[in-house]
Order: structure tokens, then C-alpha cells, then sequence
């Protein structure tokens, strides 16, 4: 885990109560909310409450949850969650990385079909027999309006496969076949994606540590 030199500080709980969800992405936060209602946790999204997205200045997946968190934390006067992800790539010394969204740029709005070209043309590139070893990575950040911040970042290690497979998922996931696997995340079952991925991961050890 990387905190930008940071000392953890101790585990804090959270008790029931409301939790902002500090994302605009409204699928993202019903998922968020569906995991946390069983701990008693009743989320309330950045957006329903009209605070801004600040911009992501941060040079780490967690920097940057962590400042999503604290800025909805403090406007809200309310505990805050964030996450951040992206795809990291060995043979890219780690790209995209936190730019995994801003890799797939184009004049028509985002693709990532053309993200997944990228980053396959830049493997190519990278050298003779470049290693195709990647994993995704989320951060999540727990802030609360006095400063305290929980940080958990989760892993899915895996190997990247050229040309995509799959339909059922998002982002890069039909090129990223998991460790162990022989489908991709773009031809496995959602449920079955939830049950090993990065976020997944993240997850588990957050509730582990504040519930
Ligand atoms: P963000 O954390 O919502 O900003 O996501 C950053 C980008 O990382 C997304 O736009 C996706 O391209 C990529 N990404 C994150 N998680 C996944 C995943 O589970 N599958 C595929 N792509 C992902």
C-alpha cells in the first residue's frame, strides 16, 4: 500500500449512520450502498447532496481517493467514502495507471476500445518480448470531517491478451484475463467478477478493519 509517506493512523470505526458516497458515478454508488446496508450504513451520493467532484491532482490511486473523500467530508459535515482504480500495466512501468480514464480520451468522448489499442501498441512498443503482466488496482478512502482518514487499496493480478474478449464487462476488462482463469473479465459473469476483483478486494479489508 502506498499513503504518499503517510503514518497509518489507528483504525477508526465507523458506527451506523449516513456515508457519503463522494462519486458522481450513480452505479458505482448504488453498488457502494448495496454493500454497506447490511452494516447499518445508509449512503447519501456527492451528487444528491450538490458538492462539486474536485479535480484529481493526486499522483497515487489513493492521493487521489483520499482527496475525493476529505473535500465531500468536509462540505458535508458527514464521514465520506471515495474510490479510485485504474489499470497498471509492468511492462508500462505502471500506465496508465491513475490516468486509466484519461487513456481513453478521444475527440468523440471516451473509448475504450481505442484505450485498450493504446495500451496494446504501447506494450508492442515496449520493447522485444515485453512481459504482459498487469492488475488492477482500487483505492478506497474513509474521511471524516476532522481529518481522519482510513486508506485501503485492493489488487487483482492477471495477464493482458490481445485481441479483447468479452461484452459483460467495462473499461480494459476484455483484455485482462485474471491469474488462474481462462476468461477474461469482459466473458466472465458479473457475480463472478465481484467476487475477486480489486474493488472486491478493497472492500473486504475496509469492512474488515471498520465495521
Ligand atoms: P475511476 O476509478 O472510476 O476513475 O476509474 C478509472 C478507470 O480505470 C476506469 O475508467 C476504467 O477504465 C479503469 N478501470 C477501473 N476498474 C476497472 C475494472 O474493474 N475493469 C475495467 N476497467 C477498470
Amino acid at each position: 500500500m502506498s499513503g504518499e509517506g503517510k503514518e497509518p493512523q489507528a483504525i477508526r470505526k465507523l458506527g451506523p449512520g449516513r456515508l457519503v458516497i463522494a462519486s458522481h458515478n450513480e452505479g458505482k454508488v448504488r453498488e457502494i450502498g448495496e454493500l454497506l446496508a447490511p452494516h447499518g450504513i445508509e449512503t447519501v451520493s456527492a451528487k444528491q447532496l450538490g458538492l462539486p467532484e474536485p479535480e484529481e491532482t493526486g499522483t497515487t490511486f489513493v492521493a487521489n481517493a483520499e482527496l475525493k473523500a476529505q473535500q465531500a467530508a468536509d462540505l458535508s459535515g458527514l464521514p465520506a467514502l471515495a474510490d479510485d482504480s485504474g489499470l497498471c500495466v509492468d511492462a508500462l512501468g505502471g500506465e496508465p495507471g491513475i490516468f486509466s480514464a484519461r487513456w481513453a480520451e478521444t475527440e468523440k468522448g471516451r473509448d475504450f476500445a481505442e484505450a485498450m489499442r493504446r495500451v496494446e501498441a504501447a506494450i508492442a512498443a515496449s520493447g522485444t518480448n515485453p512481459s504482459r503482466d498487469a492488475h488492477f488496482v482500487c483505492a478506497l478512502a474513509l474521511a471524516w470531517p476532522d481529518g481522519h482518514v482510513e486508506w485501503f487499496e485492493g489488487r487483482v493480478d492477471g495477464t493482458l491478451i490481445w485481441p479483447p474478449r468479452g461484452q459483460k464487462g467495462f473499461g480494459y476488462d476484455a483484455m485482462f484475463l485474471p491469474e488462474g482463469g481462462d476468461e477474461t473479465f469482459g466473458e466472465i459473469e458479473p457475480d463472478a467478477k465481484h467476487a475477486i476483483s480489486h474493488r472486491a478486494d478493497a472492500f473486504r479489508q475496509l469492512v474488515a478493519a471498520v465495521f
